[in-house]
């Protein structure tokens, strides 16, 4: 029930209330109104008749008295009169006639106590009161009664019954009580509608007061209040109406600031649960980012973008994949779970991956067969590309049992991009640090590892390899007669034959082995976890041959062949000392151009004529 149904309801109640107890009061006192005033009258009456009747008496007109009697019956609402005789009359006078013998109880008890009885009778149709009187012997009366009767004072002579009409009383009563409540129900309804008039305007405002705290308390501070009233309740609209534009402008600021700072989040219907969101989301992303900043590898910061998925979204199976610098090759580098759907193709056509080409999120549910490069029908699959220094350099690809399961994990997308984004710059910079180190380890002539990529790998090879029991073979490589290529056809063409020396032993060896470019035209390569010298030494004598075999094309139709020397160790067998190792290699080289070249020298200790190294 509303306040203003309250309000008036009581007021009505009230009211009601207040008309039904003077209904009641009005009706309590017509009512003794009328039984009293026909008492009386009955009183007066008995009195005329008892005066009449001794008038009669004293002169002697007795035989005449019914005609009196019949004369005072016919006045105005005396229904009906009748004098009845008592004990006493009828012991000194004889018995009575008909009609003045006690018609009922009443009139007997009338004589017998001497008292008077009124009785009232209410029919539907009217009301009659019924009073009897009785004519007790006095000696105040002027006329005394002993002067006839043989009676003492107090007794009853007779008595006289009258029945009045007072029918009139009632219809009064019940005309007064309609007046009562039509005037009542005026009364009423002028109240309530003064009391609406009155109340409207407060309740409107009321009501506009809980709609707009509502709406505030969902953090929408637009729900200003209208009012005409321009009293105390005006003022505070007024005041509170400022409030609100106040706390609007300055909710609406917060959250403009904040969206600069993660643009991604999900839109609310409460700006204030949207601003807490992301407060927290900008304390988290706060965090990851300090933490990503300490981490040394790019695989580091992919497995704490993975964790945000896996716990905080929920997700299952989901891969990351980075584009190389080119923007032609994908290659997958961080896996979580078993399901990856993506066809071969995008790795060597980075551009078949529609996430990449397009530069926009991939969801499956939006239409059929979005990706052709997404080989599984009966999945569902979310693709994320992210910007890394301005293109698409990392795509993740999520996938999912159902439709629903992917609807379901819809709304992290936001937040993924949001800590995707702001891994970006770090992801790029270690990227490039990468590429710098690369840069720095790597012989830029043949892509080879330079001599000081051998400094730090040897360093960490030795200890490993004597701890698993490995071999390692060492192979020391010098072109011969190399400075006649530059010589005669010039630096470019001894360039090319570098490169072309370069490819034949990387392809020579093992993935596991390591082709360094020790220096000029010297390379060195360590034959990771060999099993005997023999193996060692045919895979030298395998290079040795492939050189020799191989013709090099320098242009303008013409070819040249070449050919190169190795010197062979064998580590540990040889010395403990890897560095010692290496130098044995160089002098076993050595001794194969002085011995011809285009051959293998297997180092012999009779080769070494210097100090031991320090072993390693
Ligand atoms: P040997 O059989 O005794 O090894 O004879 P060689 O002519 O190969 O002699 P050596 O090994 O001393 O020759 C090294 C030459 O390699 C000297 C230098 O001109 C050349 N060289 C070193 N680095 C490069 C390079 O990067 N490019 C080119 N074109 N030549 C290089
Ligand atoms: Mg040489
Ligand atoms: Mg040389």
């Amino acid at each position: 029930m509303s306040i203003k149904q309250k309000i008036l309801s009581r007021i009505t109640a009230m009211f009601i209330v207040a008309t039904v107890m003077i209904i009641l009061i009005v009706s309590l006192n017509f009512r003794e109104y009328g039984v009293n005033s026909a008492t009386e009258k009955a009183e007066v009456m008995a009195e005329l008749v008892k005066t009449g009747l001794t008038s009669h008496m004293v002169n002697g007109t007795m035989d005449q008295r019914d005609f009196f009697i019949d004369g005072i019956s016919n006045l105005r609402d005396v229904e009906d009169l009748w004098v009845i005789r008592g004990e006493n009359v009828v012991k000194q006078y004889g018995p009575p006639r008909e009609m003045e013998k006690p018609r009922d109880k009443v009139d007997e008890a009338v004589l017998l106590t001497g008292k008077e009885q009124v009785v009232f009778e209410e029919e539907a149709s009217r009301v009659k009161l019924r009073v009897s009187i009785p004519y007790n012997v006095t000696t105040k009366d002027r006329v005394k009664c002993i002067t006839c009767h043989n009676a003492k004072v107090g007794e009853t002579l007779g008595a006289v019954s009258m029945v009045f009409d007072i029918s009139n009383v009632r219809s009064h009563g019940v005309s007064t009580i309609i007046n009562i409540l039509v005037t009542s129900l005026v009364a009423i309804l002028i109240v309530l509608l003064v009391t609406n008039g009155i109340l409207n305007p407060y309740l409107e405002l009321f009501e506009g007061l809980k709609n707009s705290l509502r709406r505030a308390s969902k953090g929408d501070f637009g729900g200003a209040i209208n009012t005409s009233l321009t009293d105390e309740a005006g003022d505070m609209v007024a005041s509170y109406d400022s409030f609100l534009e106040k706390l609007n402008n300055i909710f609406g600021e917060i959250d403009r600031k904040l969206r600069v700072f993660v643009a991604n989040v999900e839109k609310r219907d409460d700006p204030l649960q949207e601003s807490i969101d992301i407060v927290s989301q900008l304390s988290e992303i706060y965090n990851f980012k300090r933490a990503i900043e300490q981490d040394v590898t790019k695989e580091d910061i992919y497995q704490r973008l993975a964790e945000i998925l896996k716990v905080r979204g929920g997700f299952i199976n989901f891969t990351f994949s980075e584009i190389d610098q080119t923007g032609n090759e994908l290659q997958v580098v961080f896996q979580e779970g078993k399901e990856y759907h993506c066809k071969d193709i995008i790795c060597s056509d980075a551009n078949k991956c529609r996430a990449k080409r397009v530069g926009k999120d991939v969801i499956s549910t939006d239409f059929p067969h979005l990706c052709p490069s997404f080989e599984s029908q009966e999945k569902e699959h979310l693709c994320i590309p992210i910007n890394i220094g301005g293109n698409v350099g990392l795509v993740i690809n999520a996938v999912f049992e159902s439709k629903e399961e992917l609807e379901e994990k819809r709304k992290f997308i936001h937040f993924i991009e949001n800590f995707a984004n702001e891994a970006s710059p770090v992801i790029e910079s270690k990227r490039l640090m990468k590429i710098l180190r690369d840069s720095s380890l790597k012989d830029a002539l043949t892509g080879l590892y330079n001599r000081r990529f051998l400094d730090e790998y040897v360093e960490k090879l030795a200890p490993q390899a004597i701890r698993h029991k490995h071999n390692v073979g060492i192979l020391m490589i010098d072109m011969d007669y190399f400075k006649k290529v530059n010589d005669n056809y010039g630096h470019d063409i001894g360039d090319l034959v570098l490169k072309e020396l370069s490819f034949i032993l990387r392809e020579g060896v093992r993935e596991s082995d390591l082709v360094v470019r020790y220096g000029g035209e010297e390379f060195i390569i360590i034959l990771n976890n060999i099993d005997s010298e023999d193996n060692m030494i045919a895979v030298a004598e395998k290079l040795r041959i492939a050189v020799e075999d191989k013709i090099i094309n320098i242009g303008n139709e013409k070819t040249l062949k070449k050919t190169i020397s190795l010197g062979a160790s064998y580590f540990p067998k040889d010395t403990t000392s890897i560095w010692e190792a290496i130098k044995f290699a160089d002098v076993a080289l050595y001794q194969a151009k002085h011995t011809g070249r285009n051959k293998v020298v297997r180092f012999t200790p009779d080769l070494w004529t210097g100090e031991s190294f320090n072993a390693v």
